[in-house]
């Protein structure tokens, strides 16, 4: 297939018109981020170049924008486990064959981001928000589309692939709560890991 340069009237992101797809960020993401678009030009190129196979999970390398775009265009999402974040903070994603691991992962190229300024601006986070334009950084979005990305086979580490199967779950000795059972002897939540101060009131 010949690579979508995002030229007006022939952009499609997995099967929606480009208007459509906004429409669809607003009602689930709040608003047009821009970093929802691009991610849909990343999730069309991903499933571009997927391998072969029936069934493909998701990995996003930040917690930003990106996972948005993948549980609107695809079946995969936090909550039913086929989309995972590691926040490493690149702007960056992968979709794999959920058995072998085999997949295909879109990143931003930022040599191909030169020809245009107002999304280098943005991504790059040159300037502040009120000196940017909002309506030419998403023209240069749309024209750029998938060309400013880059696309690799990867393979995943096949301990990832499986690791979210969790073994069972038992009872936290400290706060009474069910936790799985792979974490320790105390849940996460008594080892200090969130962020909630001590208690003030009563459980009810
Ligand atoms: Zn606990």
């Amino acid at each position: 297939m010949a690579p979508d340069r995002g030229i007006e009237g022939q952009t499609s992101i997995c099967g929606r018109t480009y208007e459509e797809y906004l429409d669809m960020i607003m009602s689930f993401h709040g608003h047009v981020a821009p970093g929802v678009v691009l991610g849909g030009f990343m999730v069309e190129l991903a499933w571009r170049h997927r391998p072969e196979g029936e069934f493909f999970d998701a990995l996003c390398e930040t917690r930003a924008c990106l996972p948005d775009a993948v549980q609107i265009l695809t079946p995969c999402t936090i909550g039913n486990g086929w989309l995972r974040v590691i926040n490493v903070g690149r702007f960056a994603l992968s979709l794999y064959e959920k058995y072998s691991g085999r997949g295909a992962r879109v990143f931003v190229d930022a040599v191909k981001m030169d020809p245009f300024p107002e999304l280098k601006a943005w991504f790059f986070k040159l300037k502040p928000k009120k000196e940017q334009s909002f309506d030419v950084l998403m023209e240069e979005i749309r024209r750029a589309g998938v060309s400013v990305c880059g696309v690799e086979h990867v393979n995943l580490d096949p301990a990832f692939v499986t690791s979210h199967r969790r073994k069972g779950f038992i009872v936290c000795p400290s706060c009474g709560e069910a936790f799985p059972l792979e974490e320790g002897p105390v849940c996460g939540g008594c080892r200090g890991e969130l962020p909630y101060l001590p208690r003030t009131g009563s459980r009810r």
